[in-house]
């Protein structure tokens, strides 16, 4: 055999240009299901049917396109339930010249690759991952002598880059950015439409039942799996997206109604980080939904964005920042992860509705994650790592690229300013704006100390005392800390008081 070519969990995209590369008269696939990934923090049950059942599919499909396709279950024998123990046992059994892997999505299984290859003395060849719209060496040299990341910069950069909703050098509409034009409140009455309801063939059932018997302790439930384990499932996943609910994704960007999981996000992100869809084929298909009259600019504008823009920028970042990246702790935050993120039971409706979406679907969408249970950890101080492995514990679409600068930088500010130029932190008033969760509450989010005060309102100010110093070099927190300053000492000291008392396990935080 001349190649091993190594698929991952997270790159099953059977049009990639790696594979087109390979001989499959000559070259074999090998994919490995492994323990460790499920296990190195408890893994939401939905995550692991999502994995295992896609993989599963995806190698029966290699294998009617005729590619020999070597595969371990994660309950096989012979498995020895780690990367690093697994493929030195395929390299001795297999002796391929070499092995390849298209850039993984986490450094961490990269260096366990090197270090497999390494001691089985066979080269490993680490080759781009065309799912990405950017390459990685164009984003460094995107990011060679910039002091600073700015995201708008950087989906400038690749709408002219990938000539996406352009004329010339100019946007076509005239306008880069519709923001001003999304984001609203939600409105009483508005209606949403459901998400499809996918059929599970036995494969999928055959897989829930495993990782029911075998994770039993872990967190979540198969009864409520819905995601997309083929290509053909998220295909109609992006066909329902793109007609039902992308023409109103803008304006409800930003809403949080109470018992709506989903308003009108895309929920594509699993299928996606899979690569069961391709960046470019979401991204063409809200153009089009735009070109056809089905969606407008402002919506399909502020998809494109995300896509485009978010999600490429923090690729790039975790590529270019790691390993140094998973270790900042830029606000010293020490907090440990409090009980509430693992069991939903609190009083504060805003997060016990954010959970019950993280525990039932294994997702939360993007407003809540920053704007509500990262908030809440900023606020308390939560250790920003121990944070991201409770992310990656919990949420079926987090790979180590994207979890890591989203929590980590975007929502703790541990990096110090490398993904966000400045800390996200507010009170309940932004949550009362933006939810209906305040509502029926029994905290008062404009009060902040008291036994109706909102946690949040109090430990936004708290978190401004504590982090007065670090944060004063940063001008775009000049009013924030202007506000601080106003406090009279006995204002700080309650508040100080007030929030000790929320971090007490018997708080509304119920830190362990
Ligand atoms: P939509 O709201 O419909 O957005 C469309 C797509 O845009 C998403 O599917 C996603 O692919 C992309 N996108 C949007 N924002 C971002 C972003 N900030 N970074 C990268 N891609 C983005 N996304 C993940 O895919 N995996 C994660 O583990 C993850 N962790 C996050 C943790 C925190 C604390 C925060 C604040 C954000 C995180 N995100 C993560 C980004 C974003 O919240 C999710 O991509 C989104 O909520 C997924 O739901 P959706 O598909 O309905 O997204
Ligand atoms: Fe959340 Fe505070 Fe509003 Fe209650 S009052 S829902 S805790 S923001």
């Amino acid at each position: 055999m001349r190649n091993l070519f190594v698929v991952l969990g997270d790159q099953l995209d059977a049009a990639s240009q790696a594979l087109a590369e390979l001989d499959p008269r000559r070259d074999a696939v090998l994919m490995m299901e492994v323990d460790e990934e499920a296990t190195y923090v408890k893994q939401h049950k939905h995550r692991l049917v999502l994995f295992f059942a896609a993989m599963r599919h995806f190698r029966d499909a290699l294998r009617d396109a005729g590619w020999t396709v070597h595969y371990t279950e994660v309950d096989d024998r012979l498995n020895r339930g780690s990367f690093a123990r697994e493929l030195p046992r395929w390299i001795g059994k297999l002796r391929p010249s070499a092995v390849r892997v298209r850039q993984p999505g986490d450094h961490r299984v990269l260096r366990s690759l090197e270090e497999a290859c390494a001691s089985r003395k066979v080269p490993l060849e680490v080759v781009e991952d065309d799912h990405f719209l950017c390459p990685l060496d164009a984003f460094r040299e995107w990011r060679a002598g910039r002091k600073v990341i700015v995201l708008e910069h950087f989906y400038r950069w690749m709408r002219r880059r990938e000539d996406i909703l352009m004329e010339g050098s100019k946007p076509e509409t005239g306008r880069w950015n519709y923001d001003a034009d999304n984001r609203s409140p939600w409105k009483k009455g508005t209606s949403i439409p459901t998400l499809p309801v996918h059929r599970y063939d036995a494969l999928t059932k055959q897989v829930m039942t495993m990782v029911d018997a075998r994770y039993a302790d872990h967190p979540g439930e198969t009864s409520t799996f819905s995601l997309p384990v083929t290509r053909a499932q998220a295909l109609r996943d992006l066909e329902a997206f793109l007609t039902e609910r992308l023409p109103t994704f803008g304006v409800y960007q930003d809403a949080m109604p109470e018992g709506e999981p989903f308003v009108f996000h895309s929920r594509l992100s699993s299928a996606l980080n899979l690569h069961l869809l391709s960046a470019r084929e979401v991204v063409g298909g809200a153009l089009a939904a735009y070109r056809d009259g089905g969606a407008p600019i402002a919506a399909v504008e502020g998809f494109v964005r995300q896509v485009l823009g978010w999600r490429e920028l923090v690729r790039g970042i975790y590529w270019v920042e790691m390993p140094a990246y998973a270790g900042l702790n830029a606000l010293d935050a020490r907090v440990p992860v409090p009980d509430v993120f693992w069991t939903g039971e609190t009083e504060m409706r805003c997060v016990a509705d954010a959970m019950k979406n993280v525990l039932t679907h294994g997702y939360a969408h993007h407003i809540q994650r920053l704007m509500v249970l990262g908030l809440y950890g900023l606020l308390l101080g939560v250790d920003p790592y121990a944070l991201h492995e409770w992310h990656m514990a919990l949420y079926a679409d987090a790979i180590d690229w994207v979890s890591l600068p989203n929590v980590l930088g975007m929502s703790q500010y541990a990096d110090g300013g490398i993904v966000g130029t400045k800390p996200y932190a507010a009170t309940g008033k932004y949550i009362k704006r933006m939810s209906t969760y305040c509502k029926t509450c029994r905290f008062r989010p404009e009060q902040r100390v008291g036994d109706d005060a909102c946690p949040m309102t109090t430990l936004y100010w708290d978190f401004l005392l504590r982090n007065r110093k670090r944060l004063a070099g940063n001008t775009r927190m000049r009013m924030q800390l202007k506000n601080v300053e106003r406090l009279k000492d006995a204002e700080a000291k309650a508040i100080r008081a007030h929030a000790r008392k929320l971090r007490q396990p018997s708080g509304a935080s119920g830190l362990a």
